[in-house]
């Protein structure tokens, strides 16, 4: 029999980084045995449910590189594959119990049931129900029924074990006698989930069912539901739940949680589908962690993933991702990072040419500084803003403008170049020598104004890098344009000297 998994998400909110793990470990199961991967839109909760939130989890899995080879979207042959299109099934299902005597109906009222939750927190004790619409007789549902009186179908749960060998967890086992009669069509005609699974699981002939430990509690139940339905079961795989860095379930406390914010933020979907394949299950020592999908899709293994909660780490993301990052070509970072520029308001949309090629060296100089693309931002400050007003926040700045000798430096720097048509790196570097010679400042004594003066600030990207990049710059429609060497020269000795002037101690 080939292997069917499915992967079953709610549509009430955004994809989180457990449910991703889910839907990623469902995916190479599938792919590793030439199996079909199935995606099923769980909206049973009508009044939580959004379409918006079932456009976006495709699209993030999309975008994660998951595929699936029936759902919503693309049909298949054990469709509809919405859960509300499926509602005649589950009321045709759950009469077959009603008549075989596995489920029966059930009249008590909200506020009864109310009562006996009550009860129970009273004596402090876990609730069941307490069964009392098992014993009515025919009769007394045929009455009740034709009074009109709205009613529950509920499962009758049999005393005695419920096993199941799980692939993550080992054997299991638990007493059904925990486990009250539960509902699985409620009186509006709707299924409860627990139902609802294990019909889709049964005729979408699932064979395994890989899910969150969450789901732990439910397994007995649905395992009834199949041996009332005389089915054989799928195999269960519980995944353990993810925590954060300090040990506690992973939640919005510990940051992003949701696909789509690591997603904004700029992680690659390489990164992601690598560390997520990794909660839970390692590979091989010798292998590493950094690994293709290829290779995952290779080392992969059910078996071997742990029951022992998995740590969500932060770092080892970034890490990650870095790695990633760097062994992209530069054309495909430009690509990835543009989108974050163009809504910062620095470069144009759509990018002409010649700022794309430009932006191949700035994204060159400041990858070394950037974990996830967002930073890009923040990290090409250097590059867009040349603000004299908040260079002088640094002290390093200061020292700059007090010292006679930098500001000669810069002087003569400005004389050197004058005449040069286009400033590269060389051309630079020969100007600087030229000061050397003039002035007897080298090394840090003549770079270090010269970084100042051009940047602004006491640190960032090798100058040669800069250099480049501010002359190619000035030349390019940026929306907001940013100087030319020269001109940076030119402004930070006018400002200097301003400065220095209003300066009474100078
Ligand atoms: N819809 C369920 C959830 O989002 C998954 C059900 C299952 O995997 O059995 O948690």
């Amino acid at each position: 029999m080939s292997v069917r998994v499915r992967f079953a998400p709610s549509p009430t909110g955004q994809l989180h980084v457990g449910n991703v793990r889910t839907a990623l470990y469902n995916w190479l199961f599938a792919r590793q045995h030439r199996g079909a991967f199935i995606l099923r839109i769980e909206d049973t909760d009508p009044e939580r449910s959004r379409r918006e939130y079932e456009v976006q989890i495709l699209d993030d899995l999309r975008w994660l590189g998951l595929d699936w080879d029936e759902g919503p979207d693309v049909g298949g042959d054990f469709g509809p594959y919405r859960q509300s299109e499926r509602l005649a099934l589950y009321r045709d299902y759950a009469t077959r119990l009603l008549e075989a005597g596995w489920a029966y109906r059930c009249f008590c009222t909200e506020e009864e049931l109310e009562r006996e939750r009550a009860q129970a927190r009273a004596e402090d004790r876990p609730y069941r129900y307490s069964g009392r619409c098992r014993q009515l007789s025919e009769r007394e549902v045929r009455e009740r029924a034709k009074a009109g009186l709205p009613y529950t179908l509920r499962f009758r749960v049999r005393p005695g074990p419920i096993v199941w060998e799980d692939v993550v967890r080992g054997p299991i086992r638990w007493e059904a006698e925990v486990i009250g009669d539960f509902v699985i069509l409620k009186s509006d005609g709707w299924p409860v989930y627990n139902f609802a699974v294990v019909v889709d699981d049964l005729l979408m002939r699932i064979t395994h069912v890989i899910r969150g430990d969450g789901h732990l509690s439910n397994t007995p139940r649905q395992l009834l539901l199949y041996e009332a339905l005389g089915a054989t079961p799928p195999v269960f795989a519980h995944l353990s739940t993810i925590l954060g860095a300090d040990g506690t379930k992973l939640s919005k406390r510990h940051g992003a949680t949701a696909l789509r914010e690591f997603r904004e933020q700029g992680y690659l979907p390489e990164a992601l589908f690598n560390f997520l394949a990794l909660l839970g299950w390692a590979p091989p020592h010798e292998v590493g962690e950094l690994l293709s999908r290829e290779h995952l899709l290779e080392l992969f293994a059910l078996e071997k993933v742990s029951k022992a909660p998995a740590i969500f780490d932060l770092q080892k993301l970034k890490w990650m991702n870095r790695a990633y990052l760097k062994a992209k070509p530069l054309e495909d970072l430009v690509s990835a990072v543009a989108p974050y520029l163009q809504q910062a308001g620095r470069v144009p949309t759509p990018l002409d040419e010649a700022t794309r090629a430009w932006l191949q060296r700035v994204v060159e100089a400041v990858l070394t500084h950037v974990e996830h693309l967002s930073q890009i931002v923040e990290e090409t400050r250097i590059i867009f803003e040349y603000d004299l007003g908040t260079a002088l926040t640094y002290p390093e700045v200061r020292e700059v403008l007090e010292d006679a000798g930098a500001l000669d430096v810069l002087r003569r720097m400005e004389r050197e170049l004058a005449d040069v048509p286009v400033i590269t790196t060389e051309a630079f570097r020969e100007a600087a020598a030229r000061v050397r010679e003039q002035t007897g400042r080298k090394g840090r004594a003549l770079f270090h104004p010269l970084r100042i003066a051009l940047t602004g600030r006491p640190s960032g990207p090798e100058l040669d890098k800069l250099v480049p990049i501010y002359e190619i710059g000035a030349t390019l429609p940026l929306p907001r344009p940013i100087p030319s060497v020269r001109d940076r020269l030119r402004q930070f000795l006018e400002w200097a000297e301003r400065v220095r002037a209003e300066s009474p101690s100078r």
